[in-house]
């Protein structure tokens, strides 16, 4: 593994992020109050006067104590004072919440100058108003044009009903000055943020080792793994369900190679034994033929022509098993009888059969048809049926015995030879897997038949298996989908 030694560990990755992100949020709380609050309180203050005017003005034409009750409810609930005025300037109605309202505090000419003001900017008109030291006979409030040092707002709006009558309507909304409010937020931010920088590194630690402890783990593990140790451990308690998949995947991997380079060595072991032994033979044989010439005899040339067959049929069989393995051969799937199959492969045995002595049988209970590579599944019952045959002994009968249930089908390949040992059951399928019996006999087998049986029944998705005991006779079995129960 590369070791990248100019890339931060996640843990300072995680570790300073964590902490960038504190100090950022630190940093907009004060933003936030120090910048922002008082410009924001002023233009929602702003907004909900506008608001309130609106409101105001579509209730304005009312008189008495209707147009009283509306404009208090309306003043009430926008908390702004509320006056509405005739064409003369006389008072219809009159809401006052705020002491210090600069609309309740204008002079009358003030009030004339204003409600002018509104009629010649097309009836509205929206104006802030300061409050300042209070002179002898002025008013205690002047017209302001900075929007942020005012402390009230008049909205004031002229309208005039279809009867040609005029009314003016008048909102003042108050800005109270957020000093105690700002301070006191400000003393709670110090402490906020002192808890801040007092907890977030602690947290930031906790946070980035709980994150990269596994993930390290796991790039220990993986380094170990390309080193070729296969006995790895990976983090199995991990919260989280990226770290936990990543470590089945790796423990997975793990296996396989494990498999993969068991596989590789026994292969090397038994190709080089199975080949040399063969090859043994002809060459010895031949040498034998040589040098003397009494030698040269039809028995002499029979074990050459058995031995060369085997040879082929091994090296036929592994590059069989390496092209299903890998994938290189395009499968061609087809709905076919299955039936027919059986009785094709039945058929081609019996030929033997003839000459063995023994019987070969068919029991099948309709016509299967099933989907898959139809000459794929030929070979798997030939492999069995030609096993079978093989390891027969003394046995007097092979059968194809094919069943239809629940949308399945299955079929038996039964002969009542030798057997097997139960010992040798689990790894019957396994890659030269060979019982020790039927390695002493040398027969022609290679070894691989029921590997490139598994191979095709795993890539159909077939269920399969195999019953047997030792002198009483093998049943090998699989079964396969119908075509239309899918
Ligand atoms: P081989 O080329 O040796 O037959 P296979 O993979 O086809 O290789 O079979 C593996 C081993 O399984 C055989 O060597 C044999 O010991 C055992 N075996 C397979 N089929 C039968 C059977 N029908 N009866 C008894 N033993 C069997």
């Amino acid at each position: 593994m590369k070791i990248r030694r100019n890339k931060p560990t996640l843990f300072s990755k995680i570790f300073s992020e964590f902490l960038l992100f504190a100090v950022l949020i630190t940093a907009l709380l004060w933003c936030a109050q120090t910048l922002f609050l008082d410009s924001f309180y002023k233009a929602v203050k702003k907004s909900r006067a506008a608001e309130a005017l609106e409101n105001v003005t579509r209730n304005v034409a009312a008189d008495g104590e209707v147009l009283e009750d509306t404009m208090s409810d309306i003043g009430a609930y926008y908390n702004v004072c509320v006056m509405v005025l005739s064409e003369r300037l006389e008072v219809l109605s009159n809401y006052e919440c705020e002491p210090r309202c600069a609309l309740h505090s204008l002079t009358r000419s003030q009030l004339a100058g204003l409600c002018l003001s509104a009629y010649e900017n097309g009836g509205y008109l929206s104006e802030e108003w300061e409050l300042r030291e209070a002179t002898s006979t002025e008013s205690r409030f002047s017209y302001k044009t900075s929007l942020f040092t005012s402390d009230n707002i008049i909205n004031a709006a002229v309208i005039t009903s279809d009867s040609g009558s005029v009314r003016i309507a008048l909102v003042n909304s108050h800005i109270s000055p957020l000093h105690e409010t700002v301070s006191t937020l400000r003393i709670l931010l110090i402490w906020i943020s002192a808890a801040i920088f007092l907890l977030a590194p602690i947290l930031a630690f906790v946070i980035s080792r709980s994150i990269s402890r596994p993930i390290s783990q796991l790039r220990t593990s993986a380094a170990r793994l390309e080193r070729g140790d296969f006995d790895i451990s990976v983090p199995s308690d991990s919260d989280c369900r990226e770290i936990s998949e990543l470590s089945d995947a790796l423990a997975h991997s793990a296996a396989e190679l494990s498999k993969a380079e068991n596989l590789r060595r026994e292969l090397i072991a038994n190709v080089s034994h199975d080949l040399r032994t063969p090859l043994t033979a002809i060459g010895g044989t031949a040498e034998l033929m040589r040098d003397f010439p009494e030698e040269r005899t039809d028995e002499n040339l029979e074990i050459i022509t058995a031995e060369a067959k085997r040879l082929s049929r091994l090296v036929s069989d592994m590059m069989e098993l390496s092209k299903l393995q890998s994938g290189v051969e395009k499968t061609d799937i087809t709905d076919f009888s299955l039936t027919e199959v059986i009785k094709e492969v039945s058929r081609s045995i019996s030929a033997l059969a003839r000459q063995g002595g023994y019987n070969i049988e068919v029991s099948v209970d309709g016509d299967a048809v099933v989907t898959g590579d139809r000459r794929r599944i030929e070979q798997v019952l030939q492999n069995l049926g030609a096993n079978a045959v093989n390891y027969l002994g003394d046995g007097t009968a092979v059968r194809f015995v094919q069943t239809i249930s629940d949308g399945r089908v299955r079929v038996d390949v039964i002969d009542d030879g030798e057997g097997i040992e139960e010992k040798d059951l689990p790894h019957i399928f396994e890659r030269y897997y060979r019982s020790d019996k039927a390695h002493k006999r040398s027969s022609d087998g290679s070894g691989l038949g029921l590997s490139i049986v598994k191979t095709i029944l795993d890539a159909h998705g077939a269920a399969y298996g195999v019953s047997s005991s030792p002198r009483e006779g093998s049943d090998f079995w699989f079964s396969l989908k119908l075509a239309d129960s899918k």
